[in-house]
């Protein structure tokens, strides 16, 4: 039966996944709601407080019935039509490629893009320059190919969206706690149940649901079972002028899947972000009780191995920016289920306990939508088909293979311990903490 509207739910995390639940859950009428962050919105360790994030709408003509379609679909849905989300997105196409042999066999054997007839087949350097305005792409693309889309895919003002969605959550009637009194350092357990969170100030929240929304941070709180995997990203901007900003204006997301990415510069700070690809680092460290686990921790700095692959791939790609300073790097982390699907149900034992959990690196494009499974999880309804995606599946972890890069491709093609990096940038302070 669906919960009544005033009973108390409380949301631990007030990152993307967090905003997204209080927004839908407000919207369905709940009126006692509390999120719990340890920092004000947008969190500068949230992985969703970043200038953009990739929505790729995918071909839904391929298989309509699979889950990834299922998910493009309602979050396209909110993208396109929801006024809180439509200012946000930006429809300007998506270049994916690849370089190597292998890279290139994962792009055309697996997911058979060169056959795919919402993307244009891209082989040669002059085909790749001529997506963008002269003057952008002069790099010399050794080896690329790849597929592009020209409509329905793109990019999406991240940290925008995630504001969006605190605020509006907020008019609702949603409570937001946030610093040391936001800060959640135990789940309140009592007769084999989960009956709320105790903060760092010491301090009880009591709730009728609770909703773990705490992204890489999750396992810091309740034994996950190895299900979820904390991993880190690097990313790093670069300060440009405002003619370059014009210039760059509206270009399609070029994705390599071997070597990195980046979309058009932030209008707000006029920089433009680029991620280098690789399968991730881990902070591995052994529990008390002798398990091994990776910790997330905050750093604007990324490894020197990083920026090196990111001048690399400036220097295929845009040679003329390949050597200019970074005006900002972090490490930004997210939490990785063995399956990269998303872990978003009621806790097997702690009954009044919801996890909204593993966005497997592909979590910020479904802020418009997620927020809407999980409050079908808490009202017991949601749609069968994502429920067993979606189910707690300790056995899919059982002996997990911490080193599986689960699919990601770059750099050393393999996991990297960032106990084993020794060398990191050193930006100075931008005295900002956000990306
Ligand atoms: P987060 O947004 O990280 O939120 C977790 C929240 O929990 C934070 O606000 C944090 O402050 C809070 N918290 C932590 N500890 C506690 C505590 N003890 N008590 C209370 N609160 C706590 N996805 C895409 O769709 N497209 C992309 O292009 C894309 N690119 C990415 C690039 C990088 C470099 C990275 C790292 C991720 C990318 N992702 C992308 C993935 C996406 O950002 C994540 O899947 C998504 O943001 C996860 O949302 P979340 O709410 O689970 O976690």
């Amino acid at each position: 039966t669906t919960p009544s509207h005033d009973f108390p739910i409380l949301i631990i995390g007030a990152g993307t996944w967090g905003c997204s639940t209080a927004l839908h859950l407000a919207r369905r009428g709940y009126k006692n709601i509390t999120v719990l962050d340890p920092y004000p919105v947008p969190s500068p360790i949230s992985a969703g407080n970043d200038i953009n994030k990739i929505v790729e709408q995918g071909s839904l003509s391929t298989s309509p019935d699979s889950i990834s379609s299922t998910l493009l679909h309602h979050a396209t849905h909110g993208w396109t039509t929801d006024p809180l989300f439509t200012p946000y997105y930006h429809d300007t196409g998506y270049i994916i490629c690849a370089h190597t042999l292998d890279g290139l066999a994962q792009l055309t054997k697996r997911e058979s893009l060169d056959n795919d007839p919402d993307f244009e087949w891209l082989s040669s350097p002059a085909e790749f320059r001529a997506t963008m305005p002269e003057g952008v792409l002069t790099g010399e693309f050794p080896g690329w190919k790849g597929g592009f889309k020209r409509r329905g895919a793109g990019w999406v003002f991240a940290r925008g969206a995630l504001v969006a969605a605190y605020k509006e959550s907020e008019r609702l009637g949603v409570r937001f706690v946030t610093g040391e009194n936001g800060d959640v350092v135990k789940l309140l357990i009592e007769d084999g149940d989960c009956v709320g969170a105790v903060t760092k100030d010491g301090a009880e929240w009591r709730a009728e649901t609770v909703i773990l929304a705490a992204g890489a941070s999750a396992p810091q709180l309740l034994d996950m079972k190895d299900q979820l995997r904390p991993t880190a990203w690097t990313l790093a901007h670069i300060k440009m002028s405002a003619e370059e900003c014009e210039l760059y204006k509206n270009l399609p997301v070029l994705f390599n899947i071997e070597s990195g990415f980046f979309m058009e510069p932030d209008e707000e700070k006029q920089e433009l972000k680029i991620c280098d690809e690789h399968p991730g680092y881990c902070n591995w460290v052994i529990s008390e009780d002798g398990k091994r686990e990776s910790v997330p921790f905050a750093k604007h700095q990324i490894p020197k191995e990083a920026e090196d692959r990111v001048r690399g791939f400036l220097k295929d790609t845009m040679p003329q920016l390949a050597g200019r300073p970074f005006s900002f790097a972090r490490i930004c982390w997210c939490a990785d289920t063995p399956d990269r699907e998303f872990l978003i149900d009621r806790h097997p034992e702690l009954r009044s306990l919801v996890l909204a959990v593993g966005g497997s690196g592909h979590g910020f494009m479904h802020i418009t939508s997620v927020g809407a499974f999980i409050a079908d999880t808490v009202e017991g309804k949601l749609d069968p088909k994502l429920k067993k995606a979606f189910r707690w599946r300790p056995e899919t972890a059982v002996e997990r293979n911490w080193e599986d890069v689960q699919g990601r491709r770059g750099g050393p093609n393999t996991m990297t311990n960032f106990g084993e990096v020794n060398m990191w940038t050193e930006i100075a302070e931008q005295g900002s903490t956000t990306s």
